[in-house]
């Protein structure tokens, strides 16, 4: 797709205004006056301290001075990056440079389009393949309007192949259609700044075609490993890839519980383990102690009561047995009553 001359120089002149007008092109800030002022006074109270041996007084003298020493020239440094920053951006393309920067655009790049209602350009790259794994192609826009502020482009897959752990990570290097830069940060960003569209688009380009092991957001030998739900290592072989039966999340080996009485595979948060036999079940597989309410293996309840409770109820009824009936007068004794009363608990 041809750029028209007519939108290419439309775009140039709003880009070039955009640029020259940018926020970098405010004044350089005034030099640290203040604090130089300060070091000098505190040269004055040191060299008096000194003089008259006032070791405490000298002491917390010269901390003050160093403190205020190293704001004066943090306040220099940042005049220094501004002064940089400055000189970069004097040199800027003219209008007519950056529309030539734009037509030039459908040489390189095989869909170029130009969008003047939402102020964006989009290229499209060819299929991009890394160690034989096909990313698909990549349409990269650019906001003009955004060059200025942060995130002015967005890098979007065409036909996603996002890595398994990570659903947002399209490329080794672009996470929520944003580019990693690493090294080609400085010079993407000075690209933008200078108007020379056409070098950003390579320089993304560029960065999208070629994989940089050192900083990737999923490594390539790591695009079809999951992340396990429990503890987040990433599972490499199939072979100890599990899934819980319950949430059907992905888990390792060394995650997956094991349910003793239904046999199938659980996460952390839909298995347990019996409090009587400490043995790992599933969540569906414990039931209720009808005294208690505690939840037990099928296995530990009896009658559908657990064995504490169990045992609870066979002493009460023993210490009913234990103690005489009725007293002389025929009345239940008191020792009974007390005893029936915690039997029937
Ligand atoms: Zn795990
Ligand atoms: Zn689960
Ligand atoms: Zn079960
Ligand atoms: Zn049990
Ligand atoms: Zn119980």
């Amino acid at each position: 797709m041809t750029v028209t001359h007519s939108r290419a120089q439309r775009a140039a002149a709003e880009i070039y205004k955009i640029l020259a007008n940018g926020p970098d092109y405010e004044r350089v800030p005034p030099l640290p006056e203040t604090y130089w002022n300060a070091c000098q006074r505190l040269l004055r109270m040191q060299e008096k301290a000194r003089q008259r041996g006032w070791g405490a007084a000298r002491n917390r003298v010269e901390r003050r001075l160093l403190q205020v020493v190293a704001d004066c020239s943090s306040h220099l440094h940042t005049l220094q990056e501004k002064l940089i920053e400055t000189i970069r951006q004097r040199r800027l393309l003219n209008e007519q440079a950056i529309a030539d920067d734009l037509r030039a655009l459908s040489a390189e790049f095989d869909r170029v389009r130009i969008d003047l209602k939402h102020r964006s350009i989009a290229v499209e790259t060819e299929p991009i393949v890394l160690q034989d794994i096909e990313f698909g192609r990549f349409r990269v826009v650019l906001n003009w309007i955004s060059i200025p502020l942060y995130r002015a482009y967005r890098v979007i897959a065409l036909a996603p192949h996002p890595a398994s752990s990570k659903p947002d990570v399209t490329h080794p290097h672009v996470q929520e259609e944003a580019l990693c830069e690493g090294d080609g940060q400085q010079a993407i960003r000075d690209a933008l700044h200078q108007g020379r569209i056409l070098d950003f688009f390579q320089l993304v380009r560029q960065i999208l075609e070629n994989y940089n092991p050192h900083n990737p957001y999923v490594r390539l030998e790591d695009w079809e490993a999951c992340e396990c739900h429990d503890c987040s290592d990433l599972i490499r072989d199939e072979g100890n890839r599990f899934r819980c039966a319950s949430c059907e999340e992905d888990l390792c080996d060394a995650c997956t519980i094991y349910c003793h009485d239904c046999g199938e595979c659980f996460c952390a948060d839909h298995s347990t383990r019996c409090p009587c036999c400490n043995k790992t079940y599933c969540c569906d597989c414990l039931a209720v102690c009808q005294q208690c309410h505690g939840k037990f293996c099928k296995e530990c309840l009896d009658e559908q009561t657990c064995p504490q409770c169990r045992r609870a109820t066979d002493e009460a009824e023993d210490a009913v047995d234990d103690f005489p009936a009725y007293d002389a007068d025929g009345v239940e004794t008191e020792e009974l009553q007390t005893a029936h009363a915690a039997a029937a608990v």
